[in-house]
């Protein structure tokens, strides 16, 4: 018989939204169980952050090896062996995914493995492939992630791969049509293309990495085309042909259409919120046109004791935006007023050189017509960028005319990743350019870009006319 296990609060789905959720539920109190179909860690831990971010080093490593010649180093016969780089990434996961297990169970979570399906505001039931159990739950946390769109005419298969195929290969191809230039098609190209693959990049819109400034995606795009990327942009992939050796893409681009053959063809056009199948209509959570959950500041859906988080509700889909949201539903089903602010919410491209972004662009800040000021600060004039290799790019701070009050950054350049956390940091504590500039950075650093570009900023700036 199927005897409802009583819980307080059920997570469904443990990516990075629903585990943290579910750790910070059961600091607070609660009773928690967590249900997941596939693995601990989601998307993010088992095939997206991390193991991109993996299979980027390895590749980074390797490419560097070869290409050092500026620095006075030759190699000769580097060689990749591309098992043992599987090998590392596989490593990096399991040490993250155990983690989180341990944490879980650290922390008195019960996990569930099955597929969830709401039968009632207060009931759901996990099936597995012997049997289903139901839980009765006070409140429940949808965090069920998404999933790549598939488009017509590009079946996934053996050549036509999602970004799972693409971390996933066992070679390195000799080619690689990468369709959509988003952050995931560019990541991932950059990691082969540092490997030697020959990439090209097939993008519908005018510019890749359509999330970016223009000056910002200007540098990546040099970087792309120094690895031999091929990037063509407002081209229309059509069809993909796929041999028991490769893939035949047809893609039209201004007017003509063209054929391109590949080992692989990689499509990253977007993903899809998995918000079917859960039995939310049956609920009346209320959906929108894409099918994403309506939420409001508190994570709270239509129905009362129900909340959703991550990929499937709006906002940028990014790691710490659902474990942001994760923490905020748990106080709030534990009591404790809290309530999301999406500005400091950095955004992060992995290229070679990174991009990042964090609070307001000059276009938002235009539209809202704030009275602002752009202050910019190049890495060629930085002693570190320079020591290192790595000029191209720059740091631009957005802030208030009137105060100097600092609103939003941009970077286009080395560290990008790690340097934009001082800027989310001095927007969440309200600083302006006086207190940035104030702030004495460690020569030679490309912290020392922050500091400077706030002397801009200020009208007087040191390494810079
Ligand atoms: P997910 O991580 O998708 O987890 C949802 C979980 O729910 C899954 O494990 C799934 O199996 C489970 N589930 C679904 N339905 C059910 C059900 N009915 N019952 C039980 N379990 C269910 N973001 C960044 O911030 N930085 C990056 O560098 C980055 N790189 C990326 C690279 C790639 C290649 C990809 C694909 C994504 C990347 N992302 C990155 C995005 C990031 O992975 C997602 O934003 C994040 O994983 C979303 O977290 P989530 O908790 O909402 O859902």
């Amino acid at each position: 018989g199927d005897f409802p296990i009583e819980t307080d609060t059920i997570v469904i789905g443990a990516g990075p939204g629903g585990y943290v959720a579910a750790i910070r539920a059961a600091q607070l109190g609660q009773k928690v169980t967590i249900v997941e179909k596939g693995s601990l860690g989601g998307v993010c831990l088992n095939v997206g952050c991390i193991p991109s971010k993996a299979l980027l080093s390895a590749s980074h490593k390797y490419e560097t090896a070869v290409h050092s010649e500026d620095f006075g180093i030759k190699a000769e016969n580097v060689t990749v062996d591309f098992s043992k780089v599987q090998e590392f990434k596989g490593g990096v996961v399991k040490k993250l995914t155990g983690g989180v297990g341990a944490l879980l169970k650290g922390n008195k979570v019960e996990i569930v493995e099955g597929e969830a399906y709401f039968v009632d505001q207060n009931n759901l039931k996990v099936m597995t492939e012997k049997a289903s159990q139901t839980y009765t739950f006070k409140h429940a946390i949808i965090a069920t992630g998404s999933r790549p769109i598939e488009i017509p005419n590009f079946k996934f298969n053996k050549r036509v791969i999602d970004s799972t195929g693409a971390l996933a290969l066992t070679e390195i191809p000799k080619s690689l049509v990468v369709v959509g230039g988003g952050y995931i098609g560019s990541e991932l190209g950059t990691a082969y293309a540092n490997f030697g693959t020959k990439v090209t990049i097939l993008e519908g819109a005018k510019d890749i990495l359509g999330g970016f400034e223009k000056q910002m995606t200007q540098v990546v795009k040099k970087g792309l085309k120094a690895k031999g990327v091929d990037i063509v942009t407002e081209a229309m992939a059509k069809s993909a042909e796929e041999s028991e050796t490769g893939v035949k893409v047809t893609y039209e681009a201004k007017g003509e259409t063209h054929t391109i053959e590949a080992d692989y063809c990689l499509v990253t056009v977007g993903r899809r919120p998995n918000t079917e199948e859960i039995g939310l209509e049956s609920l009346g959570v209320k959906m929108t046109e894409r099918g994403l959950v309506e939420v409001n500041e508190e994570g709270r859906t239509s129905v009362d004791n129900i909340f959703a988080i991550g990929d499937i509700v709006a906002g940028p889909p990014l790691a710490h935006k659902a474990s942001y949201e994760g923490k905020v539903a748990a106080e709030v089903i534990s009591g404790e007023k809290s309530e999301v602010d999406y500005l400091a919410i950095p955004a992060v491209c992995f290229t070679e050189p990174e991009l990042a972004t964090v609070g307001y662009t000059e276009a938002m800040a235009k539209e809202e017509g704030l009275e602002y000021k752009a202050s910019k600060f190049p890495y060629a004039a930085n002693g570190r960028a320079l020591s290192i290799g790595e000029t191209d790019g720059f740091l631009k701070l957005i802030t208030l005319k009137e105060d100097g009050l600092l609103i939003g950054a941009q970077i286009a350049g080395s560290g990008a990743s790690d340097m934009i956390a001082e800027l989310g940091l001095a927007i969440e504590t309200g600083m302006t350019v006086e207190d940035i500039a104030l702030t004495i950075h460690a020569h030679p650093s490309l912290g020392e870009i922050t500091m400077e570009a706030a002397e801009v900023a200020l009208g007087n700036p040191i390494h810079t006319m």
